[in-house]
């Protein structure tokens, strides 16, 4: 039951939900928000996605995130079916972990600025966070955690509450299960507002630990950082003794080769930086990195404890390497052309038809906001008409075209989105701007 021959996306999701909670493996692949059927793929070829019916589509996901490169490129399937060829995990070290420590180390610079010494390589950006969050409170002796309304770091108790993503898509205020005591240690700031950092800094600053910023907020759609917000919070943070957890795992190595900290317009020095999505290639592994007297914090040479029996797979590594290898300024200049192209059509198609939107842009990380004005914050976000996204969404899944199923999250662009697949998106827009007018 998984040929392109033998089933109908309507079955697969009878099938699926019989067996699993809500039919999804992650709530973000569920359809619920936008009112369809969802479709089950089975293949993928550079900006396409392919589904159990046969029907191919221009995905605008990427694996959410990943595949930035396109699906299936030969070079990172060539090194992938290499690796297992050698065995598919030895749990013990291997070389090709430290040759990605050090190319993440060796991109991640800026100026004189090369604030990664170390890095510890996990399986999800979920565990990315998490460490660096245990590390951070590790390293300062403090329990508090500031995160932003919004923001999405992964699943881990303390980090769900006003979450982005998912959790902004089924519009709940964080998750059940979250003791009241773990969720007590994370204050929740309104984004982009340098007041409130400074005034929750000034009542409990001695408090806490860190700072957890996404480096542009991308689980709620795209909300870039206000001009400089990035360094004046990083300043604050510094001032109090707290540490600055700059979450990459979206942005980094997407928007640039030096993720979005190599491309904010005012530098700054975060302690901590997490990666996830790009950095694996499509395969599970996410990654933490730092000072070395930070990162040496954990074990085996400190206390902070941290393992992982697949950290460091070597079919994982081997897709990272494979997919940094080839992500050189011509690739990002690829992806900036065709991110400015189909949000630009996106954008001339909803103005014919009267549909007020902002494109919401952090570099080549795009989505469409449906409001008269950019939104700044989680509240701004929740205030647009949200209502026009999903006969949008249907429009453009009718004509081919795989968008995020939610309002919440990013277009994922990918080197591959060539011409044939841009005039592809650009066919369907007129269509669905017109079901998103109708709405
Ligand atoms: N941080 C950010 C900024 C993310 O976008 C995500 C995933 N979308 C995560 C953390 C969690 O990563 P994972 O899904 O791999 O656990």
């Amino acid at each position: 039951m998984t040929g392109a021959d033998t089933s109908t996306n309507a079955e697969e999701f009878a099938r699926a939900r019989a067996a699993m909670p809500g039919g999804v493996n992650s709530p973000v692949r569920a359809f619920g928000s936008v009112a369809t059927t969802p479709r089950f793929f089975v293949s993928a070829s550079g900006p396409y996605v392919t589904d159990v019916e046969g029907r191919e589509y221009v995905d605008l996901v990427g694996s959410w995130g990943p595949a930035i490169l396109g699906h299936a490129h030969p070079a990172v399937v060539h090194a992938v079916q290499d690796a297992a060829s050698r065995g598919l995990g030895f749990g013990a070290s291997t070389p090709g972990e430290t040759s990605l420590a050090e190319i993440v180390r060796a991109r991640v610079g800026r100026g004189d600025s090369w604030p990664l010494d170390k890095i510890r390589l996990v399986s999800t950006g979920t565990e990315a966070t998490m460490t660096a969050i245990r590390l951070a409170r590790g390293a300062t002796g403090r329990d508090l955690v500031v995160k932003f309304a919004g923001h999405y770091h992964g699943h881990s108790d303390g980090l769900l509450a006003e979450a982005g993503s998912g959790v902004a898509t089924l519009a709940l205020p964080g998750s059940a299960g979250v003791p009241a005591a773990i969720a007590a240690q994370t204050l929740v700031l309104p984004y982009n507002d340098l007041d409130a950092v400074r005034e929750v800094f000034s009542a409990r600053g001695s408090e806490i630990a860190a700072v957890i910023v996404e480096a542009a907020a991308a689980n709620m759609g795209i909300v870039p950082p206000s001009h400089g917000f990035n360094a004046a919070l990083a300043d604050v943070v510094h001032a109090h003794g707290a540490l600055l957890i700059l979450d990459e795992v979206l942005t980094g190595f997407r928007v640039g080769s030096a993720g979005w900290w190599g491309i904010d317009p005012v530098p700054f020095a975060p302690d901590l930086f997490t990666f996830g999505k790009v950095v694996g290639g499509g395969l599970p592994l996410a990654a933490l990195g730092g000072r070395a007297e930070l990162l040496d914090l954990l074990a085996p040479l400190g206390p902070v404890y941290q393992a992982g029996t697949l950290s460091g797979n070597p079919l994982a590594v081997a897709a990272g390497l494979a997919t940094l290898e080839h992500l050189d300024s011509a690739a990002y200049t690829r992806i900036d052309e065709a991110s400015a192209a189909i949000s630009t059509a996106a954008s001339e198609a909803l103005s014919a038809e009267g549909v007020a939107h902002v494109v919401q842009r952090a570099g080549s990380l795009f989505s469409i906001a449906f409001a008269e004005t950019a939104p700044h914050d989680y509240d701004t976000v929740r205030a647009q008409d949200a209502f026009r996204y999903p006969p949008f969404f249907r429009a453009m899944l009718d004509e081919g075209v795989s968008l995020p199923p939610s309002v919440f999250e990013a277009w994922f662009v990918s080197a591959a989105h060539d011409e044939r697949a841009i005039d592809r998106i650009v066919a369907a827009l007129p269509g669905a701007a017109k079901a998103a007018a109708s709405a």
